[in-house]
């Protein structure tokens, strides 16, 4: 079936679905094939829990003229959200970097629905399988879309780019995240660049922190809107004042006081201030914005719990940002704790980036540090303040006893490591 047929059957339907679970009355459900399954295997469970129709890719299972057959499921999905988009026309901000995308992704979204109907990328749907669904999301009373790209691996950001068209283009930082997939550094460098490459050859506008480096050299031929602290020679100046742990960034003479933990998040902050100027957002609305948005998930939370103040960083965590969040940690006051557990998905880099980290916080001796994982454990030193362990159960049994109070505490690792957990345990 033809893209334009296809897209006549989504404009009657209610909304987009991959999930069975998620089926809602009167939408379209693709039928997607995964490692371990086929959806065309739910094709009739998909109308039996309200699907108007089903797209598979398996003319065995179609029992149904509600069953829409095409070659290949995915790649349907993605050039109907490409069709969809263009039918719409409507300017699109897309995002990638490897840290901050879903955070500077919600500043953003805030900041541009104080004037326009919005629609953003929902939590993290962020690969070849969210920005099509992201993109069909929008509708004809979307004014801006907001897309965040998510890569682990070359030419991802550069395929995502071909169905999203972006008009507008942000790249958070280059950092030391997926370094498997990406073959190192430099690979991450490269492949997050293929946004500004989109944009290049398409004559589209990138926002650029001039403080970064990376950034600033990038994009020096491309038609930029900058923003900067340190940097005066930029659109906007947007400086950073301090972190205590929230973040506070100052623009034209006003303090913006947010309510998000850790020094890089005024980078992220910034980034939002300068698309929402350049969106034509008064100032007055843009601080209004900044200062009524709250973290939700383990993105960088502040909690209390029996007088301890816990930074809940459980989320994600890779070499860049467990950097920028023991950095941000050193300088805060108090008697403090961090829980660090290892980062995932950094191949034959691995052990030298749990190194690196352990070094960092050797000197460190106000701070009593907990890793947990088998990288930080290959890198066991003896220090009365680092203690290590190789599980997470190990990790428990020992911390379950010392019931801090009056304590700070940073909790960050890899997703896969749980370390929310540890609240149960405090
Ligand atoms: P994912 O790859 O999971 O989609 P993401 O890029 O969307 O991640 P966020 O979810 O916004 O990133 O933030 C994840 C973590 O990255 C934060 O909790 C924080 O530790 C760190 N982080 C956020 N912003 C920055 C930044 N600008 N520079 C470095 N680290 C950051
Ligand atoms: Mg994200």
């Amino acid at each position: 079936m033809e893209t334009e047929q296809l897209y006549k059957y989504f404009l009657q339907c209610s909304g987009v679905t991959t999930d069975t679970r998620k089926i809602t009355p009167a939408s379209i459900f693709f039928a997607l094939k995964g490692d371990n399954f086929d959806a065309n295997t739910f094709a009739q469970q998909a109308l039996e829990k309200g699907a108007k129709y089903v797209v598979i890719d398996n003319p065995e299972y179609k029992s149904n003229d509600n069953m829409l057959l095409v070659n290949n499921s995915l790649e349907a999905m993605q050039q109907l959200a490409l069709h969809h988009r263009r039918i719409l026309g409507l300017p699109i901000i897309a995002l990638t970097g490897s840290n901050g995308k879903t955070t500077t992704k919600e500043l953003i979204n805030v900041v541009l629905s104080k004037k326009y109907n919005t629609t953003a990328t929902i939590g993290n749907l962020n690969n070849h399988i969210g920005v099509p669904l992201t993109l069909l999301s929008f509708t004809k009373d979307t004014e801006i879309g907001i897309v965040e790209m998510g890569a682990n691996h070359q030419k991802e950001i550069a395929f995502l780019c071909t169905i999203a068209e972006p008009n507008f283009g942000y790249i958070t930082n280059f950092g030391k995240a997926h370094l498997e997939g990406f073959g190192g550094f430099e690979g991450v460098i490269k492949g997050k660049s293929e946004l500004y490459d989109y944009l290049s050859q398409n004559i589209k506008t990138a926002f650029v922190n001039l403080d970064d480096e990376i950034q600033k050299e990038k994009t020096q031929h491309l038609s930029r809107f900058t923003f900067a602290a340190d940097n005066y020679n930029c659109d906007i100046h947007i400086e950073s004042i301090k972190a205590d742990p929230m973040v506070t960034v100052k623009y034209n003479g006003v303090d913006i006081h947010s309510n998000l933990i850790g020094v890089y998040n005024a980078t992220n902050i910034s980034a939002a201030i300068a698309i929402g100027l350049h969106f034509k957002i008064s100032e007055a609305k843009i601080k209004d914005a900044i200062e009524s948005y709250f973290p939700t998930n383990n993105r960088s939370q502040l909690l209390e719990k029996d007088g301890n103040k816990i930074i809940l960083d459980a989320y994600n965590a890779n070499p860049s940002s467990m950097q920028a969040a023991i950095k941000n940690f050193t300088h805060l006051e108090g008697s403090k704790i961090a829980i660090l557990g290892d980062m995932f998905e950094l191949g034959n880099e691995s052990l030298e980036e749990h190194h690196k980290i352990v070094n960092s916080l050797i000197h460190e001796n106000k701070i009593e540090v907990y890793f947990v994982g088998k990288d930080f454990y290959s890198n066991k030193v003896e220090s009365p303040h680092l203690h290590f362990y190789s599980s997470y159960e190990d990790f428990k049994e020992y911390f379950s006893t010392i019931k801090p109070t009056d304590k700070t505490l940073l909790i960050k690792g890899s997703r896969g490591m749980a370390l929310e957990r540890t609240l149960d345990i405090l």
